[in-house]
């Protein structure tokens, strides 16, 4: 605005390379204290059987309100927190309340956390889990760990171990993000992922007609061939999830049927609407 009003203003006009990097930077501080006071935790996103509209598990993923800049997405966030470290107290604190949430919950649904492919590198994955499983009462196999496909293209021979660990402790490993250009035909695969998320680029193409559907087929053959069960990401129309429940689809997540919702929302859904809700998909 500055820059109208005049020659001499110019002076404080900041090159956009500039502002991008004074944000990070401020992110990058206002971070840890977020971490203390609580400002950054989970929202839950349902994951359904998306033929009875069953809730069959929730993803948690990481959410900041900053004072000044409002909401932060996690696509900003994540990546400064693998800069400087705090994606290992970040990551905790969302697994941790995370699993504190959903073990209140009734019935026994899946709590699905992000793990991000720095902090397999750097951390100690498994006995932080471990930790978060004992200290919150909620069971292994109730827990599910998401690793994006596009992190693993160069890390995977290094984080192959720790994700053996995990097994171990009982969880199930989930591939998330199937189907994006870099997690294209690789070694990856050739891991027993117990659960491959496909992409919501790939549900995108399906308004698109016979090309979409073929895509989705193939995926889906892919992921039986793995022997490991397909999650479909993104499913935002009734069509698509009729399509998809037509190639023979069990498991997915989208704005059709819910996007992801703070504590209290979840809590409702559970102890009040979730009669209501899966009649409302039928
Ligand atoms: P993701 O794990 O693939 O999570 C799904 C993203 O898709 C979420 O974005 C969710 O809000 C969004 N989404 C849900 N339904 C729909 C839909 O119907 N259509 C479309 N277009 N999008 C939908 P969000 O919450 O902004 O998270 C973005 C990414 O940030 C996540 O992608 C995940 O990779 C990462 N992330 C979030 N929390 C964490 C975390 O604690 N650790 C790590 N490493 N990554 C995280
Ligand atoms: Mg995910
Ligand atoms: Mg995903």
């Amino acid at each position: 605005e500055e820059i109208r009003t005049g020659r001499r203003h110019v002076g404080t006009y900041k090159p956009p390379m500039r502002a991008v990097a004074e944000r990070q930077s401020g992110i990058s501080r206002a971070l840890l204290q977020a971490l203390e006071q609580e400002d950054c935790l989970p929202h839950f996103q349902p994951q359904f059987n998306i033929k009875t509209g069953q809730i069959v598990g929730i993803e948690a993923l990481a959410r900041w309100y900053h004072p000044h800049l409002g909401w932060i997405a996690p696509a900003e966030v994540i990546p400064i927190a693998e800069q400087n470290g705090l994606i290992i107290p970040l990551e905790r604190k969302i697994i941790e309340t995370a699993c504190a949430q959903v073990q209140l919950l009734p019935g026994d649904v899946d709590l699905a956390v992000n793990l991000s492919v720095p902090h397999m590198l750097h951390g100690d994955v498994a006995p932080m889990i471990e930790d978060c499983l004992n200290s919150t009462g909620l069971s292994a196999e109730r827990l599910k760990v998401e690793v994006a496909a596009g992190r693993l293209l160069n890390t995977f021979d290094r984080v192959h171990g720790c994700l053996e660990d995990l097994r171990a402790l009982g969880v199930t490993l989930s591939l998330d993000n199937f189907g994006t250009p870099a997690s294209a035909l690789s070694g990856i695969l050739q891991y027993k992922w117990d659960e491959v998320k496909i992409d919501t680029s790939l549900t995108k193409i399906l308004r698109d007609g016979d090309a979409g559907h073929g895509l989705i087929a193939m995926a889906l053959t892919m992921v039986k061939t793995l022997e490991s069960t397909a999650l479909i990401e993104g499913i935002e129309t009734i069509e698509q999830r009729d399509m998809l429940t037509a190639l023979g689809c069990e498991l997915g997540q989208g704005y059709l049927f819910g996007g992801p919702m703070a504590i209290d929302d979840l809590n409702a859904l559970f102890f009040s609407d979730q009669p209501n809700l899966a009649r409302m998909l039928m």
